[in-house]
C-alpha cells in the first residue's frame, strides 16, 4: 500500500498535467481557428442606411401632388372651419408653409370669384371626407 500511495501521487501529477496541458492547447488552437475564421464576418458593415434619420415630413397636398386651384372648391372647402368660414392654422391641417399659403390665398381668390362663400362652409360639402380635424391638431397650438 505504501509503494502504491507513493506512485499514485506522482501517477495524479502527472495525469493533471496531460489533462490540463491538453486542454489549454485545445483551446489556444480552437481560439486561433475561430479567430481567423471570424475575421470576415466581424467587419464592421458599411453601406447601411442609418437607423436613427428622422422620416422626412410631407404634407397630403405634397405627397399626393395636388395642384390647388381656385375653381376646385370641394377641396378648398376642407380647409374651412364649418362654423366660421374662416381657414384652418397650420397646426390642424398639417400643410407644409408654402402649401398653406397657397391654398390662404387659393380660397381668398375662390371668395372673391364667388365658388366659396365667405362666412359659412357650403352644405352640400359638410359630409365629404375630412382632410384635417380640428379637435385632433397635427402640432399643438403654440400659445
Ligand atoms: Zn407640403
Amino acid at each position: 500500500m505504501a509503494l502504491m500511495q507513493k506512485i499514485l501521487p506522482c501517477f495524479h501529477i502527472s495525469s493533471l498535467y496531460r489533462t490540463t496541458m491538453f486542454p489549454l492547447l485545445t483551446v489556444r488552437h480552437s481560439t486561433n481557428y475561430n479567430a481567423s475564421l471570424q475575421q470576415e464576418d466581424d467587419q464592421p458593415a458599411q453601406n447601411l442606411s442609418n437607423p436613427y434619420q428622422k422620416e422626412k415630413r410631407c404634407c397630403v397636398l405634397c405627397k399626393y401632388d395636388v395642384n390647388v386651384d381656385y375653381k376646385n372648391a370641394r377641396l378648398l372647402s376642407q380647409f374651412l372651419s364649418p362654423f366660421t368660414g374662416k381657414v384652418y392654422e397650420r397646426n390642424i391641417t398639417g400643410l407644409c408653409k408654402s402649401k398653406q399659403k397657397i391654398v390662404e390665398s387659393e380660397i381668398i381668390k375662390a371668395q372673391n370669384a364667388g365658388y366659396l362663400a365667405i362666412m359659412l362652409k357650403k352644405v352640400e360639402y359638410f359630409k365629404d371626407p375630412k382632410l384635417c380635424d380640428p379637435d385632433r391638431p397635427v402640432r399643438p397650438h403654440r400659445y
